[in-house]
């Protein structure tokens, strides 16, 4: 390898500067240089450098001087390639001239005169290129700010004093709080002028008195008043009142360009993107995300440092926010409790999903959880919703979107609770409260303030698929999963719908140990050696390893002999000893076809991808161009699975067939042309691929195939195989791209006796700076073995 100023010898093997990453050996060292990370910054850097070099900075202008003046004055000099206005404070601008040349003549000129105004230019600092790595969930970053509460947390007295100063710790501050509010301010003066009569208004953590130092801002644009100004202005119109409307307002807005009674949602999202991105100062990054439950326009504040959500059909949430601000100024006990279970919950990767879409707990499914708890202590904390609406008074009464919302404003209205019990008694009740819940036969009810038999739910789903034709507009049952949740108000809405298996587990889990741990001598007595005690062994991940190995995880698949085809399960039955692992080749051929035609996450050799002979990235390329993108029906997947069996006749171990990576339009790359050889412990193993995945393929899936299952003309006649092929097609047309794509590497291997024979895939990232590595894991773990079955199933269809 050539002489790289970037790499320095550590002791431990190398570590890259630019993209601040250790790397372990020559091989790792090689592929990093030559991969997309380090590529990308190397480019960005080089850019940066020249225009630095041809560029001068420029101050003394005012806010009045525009892009086109700046451009006019310099070119003088010579040709520009570029000038860029501070927005905010208009004060100062970059000049980037075309040729180098151009700097010298600017710069020796004694006095810069334009528009009366006397400017002062200079060459341009030479700021050393850095990478800022992104701290939002880095679990590096949390374990830094824990090992600083950690000492101060062991000082206090008792464990009360250690939830009330978790809160005083990540609480918003006051300052934070009024820069929220100007910002609300801020954004409805602009909304205002294009959609007059809209309201912005602030829910969510940044408003429900549960905020923390980071959390988002959610905001909700109301546009029920603009669409009756519309509407007014529209029949005013009829009456020739040319220009104006009778409010006086210009008709010459962006109201004139939508039909905001017509309008769907995307169309009007991408009008409040724009309005973001051309005239809020300070805010960029502004993108609009179709495939969430809820459409909503992302936005960063960076000034504030802050990420903004933006939602224009979300009434619910403001009133359901309104809801918790109540149960918070109830009893002031939920508040503390909250902040200390979320912090907990986040230690523990419990909640809180990096991507946005996920499948954790949310933090609002988590404060509902708390919420039901502290209904269901003796004597209860917190009244049942049914209880407050019977508090509420008639002008309190609510309904939106046909769900009744009606409690008080005010928490005077309800009596206080006679429930006594301190912080850390009721902290230890929450964990012992869901360490015995049954998940699995509960539907849990903030309204009703009980858990509901999910047996009520499941009749009343069969129920429905009945009377669906007769009474298509009924109000659907939520749709039910491992935890079960029940919106307060939204009764058909499960807030927890996401949630898998795993996640449910590790809940339940956790708060079993921290049940038997509340009930040691180390949670309530303060250690006089110094020792974790209290909340700080509550919060200490496990085994307190930090995180410099990368974490491997495991998807299984279990052989079901029942759930194969005739076919195959004769053909296993005369391979005699060797079924198995015949049975793993098909494994592995269809969970090939599953990442390549399903998912379009190419694969190459590990070996390939390390060694440099073909690069995953240039796999993920190839595979995006339209000539060599599947067409994904159910046939070609088919096919690929047959063609291999063709080319690997049983009791050959030959796992899919051996081509080259560019191979047109055949899109099987087959790293597994090996036999299988034999790992550690004798077990089957084939070597492992490298994949590569630029689109967030799992994200808002169930949306995406609802919408296709509706839309009746674009229904995929085939399999289920097709349908998942075709989602994945509209994520990738719609989404953009991940920043970085996520490489990761994936070993099949089999495991088991006869009994217990299975597949397993260990998944490992190798780059995941987005760091969305685990939610595609928890989406494989189960999407994949489903997949796998199904592709095991219809091979019969095939021979
Ligand atoms: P944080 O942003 O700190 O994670 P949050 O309470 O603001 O906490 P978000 O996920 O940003 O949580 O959601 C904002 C608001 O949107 C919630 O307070 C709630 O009002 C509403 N909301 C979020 N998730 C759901 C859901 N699954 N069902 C119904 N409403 C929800
Ligand atoms: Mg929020």
């Amino acid at each position: 390898m050539e002489a790289n100023s970037d790499i320095k010898t550590t002791p431990k093997g190398f570590h890259c500067c630019l993209c601040r990453v250790n790397l372990p050996n020559v091989p790792s060292l090689d592929q990093h240089v030559k991969g997309r990370k380090h590529q990308t910054l190397s480019t960005v850097r080089a850019t940066r450098k020249t225009q630095e070099e041809r560029s001068v900075f420029v101050s003394g202008i005012k806010p009045d001087i525009s892009q086109t003046d700046v451009t006019e004055y310099f070119q003088r000099f010579g040709p520009i390639a570029d000038v860029i206005m501070d927005k905010d404070k208009g004060v100062y601008a970059i000049v980037q001239f075309s040729e180098t040349d151009s700097i010298q003549a600017a710069l020796s000129c004694v006095e810069h005169q334009m528009k009366g105004l006397k400017l002062r230019v200079k060459a341009r600092e030479k700021k050393e290129f850095k990478l800022i790595p992104k701290k939002k969930n880095d679990p590096q970053n949390l374990q830094q700010v824990f090992d600083h509460l950690k000492p101060q947390l062991c000082h206090l007295l008792s464990v009360d004093a250690q939830i009330h100063y978790v809160v005083e710790r990540c609480q918003l501050g006051e300052n934070e709080k009024k820069a929220r509010g100007l910002l609300v301010q801020l954004l409805q003066e602009v909304f205002v002028e294009f959609f007059p009569d809209s309201q912005i208004l602030p829910f969510g953590s940044s408003v429900n008195t549960f905020g923390i130092h980071s959390c988002d801002i959610d905001l909700f644009l109301d546009l029920e008043n603009t669409k009756v100004f519309q509407a007014r202005a529209k029949s005013t119109a009829e009456q020739a009142v040319e220009g104006m409307s009778d409010d006086g307002h210009s008709e010459d807005s962006i109201l004139s360009d939508i039909d905001l009674s017509t309008a769907s949602p995307a169309e009007v999202l991408d009008l409040v993107a724009a309005i973001l991105r051309r005239c809020v100062p300070s805010v960029h990054k502004v993108h609009v995300v179709n495939s969430a439950r809820l459409p909503v326009v992302k936005f960063h504040h960076r000034e504030l440092n802050l990420q903004g959500d933006i939602t224009i059909n979300n009434r619910l949430a403001v009133r359901n926010t309104r809801f918790l601000q109540l149960c918070s100024g109830i009893d002031d006990r939920l508040r503390p409790l909250v902040y200390t279970i979320r912090y907990w919950a986040k230690q523990k990767q419990l909640a809180g999903n990096p991507s946005g879409a996920g499948p954790l707990l949310n933090n609002y499914a988590l404060t509902l959880l708390i919420i039901f708890f502290l209904q269901n202590c003796d004597p209860p904390v917190l009244p049942t919703v049914d209880q407050l609406k019977d508090m509420a008074c008639e002008e309190e009464e609510c309904v939106i979107e046909g769900w009744n919302c009606t409690f008080p404003s005010q928490p005077i209205a309800v009596p206080p609770s006679k429930n006594t019990q301190s912080l850390s008694t009721l902290l230890a009740g929450f964990f012992t409260f869901y360490a015995k819940f049954d998940f699995a036969g509960s539907v849990i009810s903030v309204r009703e303030g009980h858990a509901l038999p999910i047996t009520d739910f499941l009749s009343q789903n069969k129920e429905e698929e009945a009377m669906q034709e007769e009474q298509p507009t009924k109000t659907p049952s939520p749709k039910l999963g491992p935890l079960n949740l029940l919106d307060p108000f939204e009764l058909s809405h499960n807030v927890a719908g996401n949630l898998n298996e795993r996640s449910q587990r590790s809940f339940q889990r956790e708060c079993q140990e921290l049940d038997k741990y509340c009930r040691s001598l180390q949670y309530q007595r303060k250690s006089t050696k110094g020792k974790s005690w209290g909340l700080v062994r509550m919060f200490t991940p496990h085994g307190e390893v930090p995180h410099t190995k990368p974490e491997r995880l495991t998807v299984s698949i279990p052989f079901k002999s029942a759930s194969l085809p005739e076919g195959l399960r004769s053909e296993l039955h005369m391979a005699g000893d060797s079924f198995r692992l015949l049975w793993f080749q098909r494994v592995c051929s269809a969970v090939e076809v599953v990442f390549q035609s399903v998912l379009r996450c190419p694969l190459v050799p590990f070996t390939d991808a390390v060694f440099g002979k073909d690069s995953a990235v240039n796999a993920a390329e190839e595979m995006e161009s339209p000539s060599t993108s599947l067409n994904t029906s159910t046939n070609d997947s088919c096919g690929s699975v047959e063609s291999q069996n063709e080319a690997s006749p049983p009791g050959t171990a030959v796992v899919g067939a051996k081509r080259p990576l560019s191979s047109g339009s055949d899109a099987s790359v087959s790293p597994q042309g090996k036999k299988p050889r034999l790992a550690k412990g004798g077990r089957p193993e084939v070597p492992p691929w490298i994949c590569v995945l630029k689109h967030m393929v799992w994200a808002g899936r169930r949306k995406v195939r609802r919408e296709l299952i509706k839309d009746t003309d674009s229904r995929p006649e085939g399999s289920c195989m097709e349908l998942e092929a075709q989602v994945t097609a509209r994520i990738v047309e719609k989404e953009p791209e991940l920043k970085e794509p996520l490489e990761f590497k994936v070993q099949p291997q089999m495991m088991g006796g006869t009994e217990s024979t299975r597949t397993v895939l260990k998944l490992e990232p190798t780059c995941d700076t987005t760091g969305v590595f685990h939610d595609f894991f928890h989406f494989l773990e189960a999407f994949l073995p489903k997949m796998v079955e199904t592709l095991l199933e219809k091979e019969i269809g095939c021979n």
